[in-house]
């Protein structure tokens, strides 16, 4: 059982970084399939990868519902770009109908 070892490489004996990948990321090496995730162990790490995706979406929506709540009683200011100072006679500089 090697599944919480690190593969490594087999060509370039560098520990990969991913087990999903087919090709070692360093040298492109085909990676044997025992280095590799199992298709179902690989679903079941996107699943629950999800899952916990979901979950941080969830407390960032939480959060920023916390926050907006909270806003009145802490004051805080949201900054504001500053507007751009178009003056709109600028083009007068040329001076063209003076005369
Ligand atoms: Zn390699």
């Amino acid at each position: 059982m090697s599944e919480n070892e690190t593969p490594i490489c087999p060509a370039c004996r560098r520990p990969l970084l991913t087990r999903f990948a087919k090709l070692c990321c360093y040298c492109g090496a085909a990676l044997p399939a025992e280095l590799l995730l199992a298709p179902e162990q690989k679903a079941e790490i996107e699943r629950r990868e999800l899952l916990e995706w979901r979950q941080r979406q969830e407390e960032a929506e939480e959060r920023a519902k916390e926050k907006k709540g909270a806003r009145s009683s802490s004051g805080t200011t949201i900054q504001m770009p500053p507007r751009l100072n178009r003056n709109p006679h600028s083009s007068s500089t040329l001076g063209g109908h003076g005369t």
